[in-house]
């Protein structure tokens, strides 16, 4: 699939990481190789290979706490559990925190991730990042106050604006450009106004993204509005955040001046329809996000939000809550896969580098297997279609980011699963155990 949606049908060629030549124009490729072949061949015989998946919004600091905090609202799912169970993270519960949503991003052909962080130990999630292979935006979540915020995760301004700009140092760039590092203010309410502007001023100095959550749920609205007095686009705009660097998740209760403004700034949304669902949040209007013309990707969200990290389940839910939302005009097949593709990687600033199968391109891909019989008998017939409507995570054969084979047929190339499990179980009941929330232990 390539940026004008052209579906090839033949091989693919990578050379040094990216992608050398696709479907007609491979043979001719091969032969100018020296010896005239491929050192190595991966064989994708009935399956579609598509663009990596790009993953616009994750929390891999919550994957222990899937399964932890059931039945609430934004707010009091945050306040009563979530951010108690950040806080109780050392740098090994997060790491193998990390690891374990890695391990099902790249199992469900997951190439590149844009992850909120924590508030501490950081550089942990980037070593473990690093270590992976995935390609990953990432970030110290920036939080200076709010109600519900537990001491350890809360800093001044300053110290979280320090903090943030030394993991940009450190991994800007690291593992071959595979990671970037962005400022990850976490919401209005958990952010003073000093601290606005010191993101907004440190990502146009650095050029860093600044990735966000904005009118996620009603009562969230509610509080932002006795606050700030205004919507959190609004005061975004008038703090100088919304630029072309800005990717804020959710956007459910956006109206269409918000939506007009943030394509003016060239500002970008990410879907998250299965959190969005789970926790009564609402519907996303992203029919209206795209005829405003913003740049628009789709993501999970956390673990304990979904409570999957599956993007074939989240374009299937996008699918179908356009259909109910837009029953004239919804989107098609092919517009949802763009947002887990190409759509996806424009919204993350990445546009020029993955997102689709084209000459130059990084070769992330993911091999799906279309020949099992929830895909039959006309599993190729209409790929995109397929993908959104009967496509699984268990589908994907093999995933690759930048030419190197990180997943494929149950196995993980940089993770042992059966260590991340045993790993991510012991990490996890010990961070319960210091969380000391009333229910859990
Ligand atoms: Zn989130």
């Amino acid at each position: 699939m390539d940026a004008a949606f052209t579906v090839a049908r033949g091989d693919l060629l990578v050379r040094d990481g990216a992608i050398a030549a696709v479907g007609p124009a491979v043979p001719a490729a091969l032969a100018a190789l020296p010896g005239g072949n491929a050192d190595e061949r991966l064989d994708a015989g009935g399956c579609l290979v598509l663009p990596g998946l790009v993953h616009g919004h994750v929390h891999l600091c919550q994957t222990l706490f899937r399964g932890l905090a059931e039945h609430a609202d934004l707010l009091r799912w945050l306040r009563e559990r979530i951010w108690p169970l950040e806080a109780a993270h050392t740098e090994a519960s997060l790491a193998a925190s990390a690891r374990l949503g890695v391990c099902e991003l790249l199992a469900g052909g997951v190439t590149c991730v844009n992850d909120m962080g924590t508030v501490r130990h950081t550089e942990a999630l980037g070593e473990a990042l690093e270590a992976s292979g995935i390609r990953a935006i990432f970030g110290k979540a920036l939080m200076d106050q709010g109600e519900g915020v537990p001491g350890p995760l809360r800093d001044d301004a300053a110290t979280a604006m320090r903090e943030a700009v030394a993991v940009a140092q450190r991994f800007h760039g690291a593992g071959d450009g595979r990671l970037q590092v962005s400022l990850a203010p976490r919401f209005i309410l958990s952010c003073s106004e000093a601290l606005w502007r010191d993101v907004a001023a440190a990502s146009a100095e650095r050029g860093l993204l600044v990735h966000t959550h904005v009118a996620e749920s009603p009562s969230e609205g509610r509080e932002v509005q006795a606050a700030v007095r205004t919507t959190a686009a609004r005061y975004f705009e008038a703090r100088g955040v919304l630029t072309s660097r800005f990717v804020g998740a959710h956007g459910v209760w956006l109206d269409r001046d918000e939506l007009t403004f943030l394509a003016a700034h060239d500002a970008a949304l990410v879907h998250c329809p299965g959190s969005n669902l789970k926790l009564g949040s609402g519907f996303a209007q992203v029919h209206n996000w795209k005829a405003a013309g913003v740049r628009c990707g789709i993501g999970s969200d956390g673990a304990p939000c979904n409570n999957r990290l599956d993007t074939f389940h989240e374009m299937s839910l996008a699918a179908g809550l356009s259909r109910a939302l837009h029953p004239v005009d919804p989107l098609t097949a092919r517009d949802v896969v763009a947002l887990a593709t190409c759509d996806g990687a424009r919204a993350l600033g990445l546009g020029d580098r993955t997102g689709s199968l084209e000459t130059g391109k990084q070769a992330d891909l993911c091999v799906l297997d279309v020949s099992a019989p929830h895909h039959a008998p006309h599993g190729q017939a209409d790929p995109y279609t397929t993908v959104v409507h009967a496509a699984r995570a268990s589908d994907v054969r093999a995933t690759l980011v930048a030419g190197r084979v990180l997943y494929r047929d149950g196995r993980w190339s940089t993770l042992d699963p059966g260590r991340v499990a045993a790993e991510a179980g012991a990490e996890a009941r010990a961070l319960v155990r210091r969380a000391g929330i009333a229910g859990l232990a």
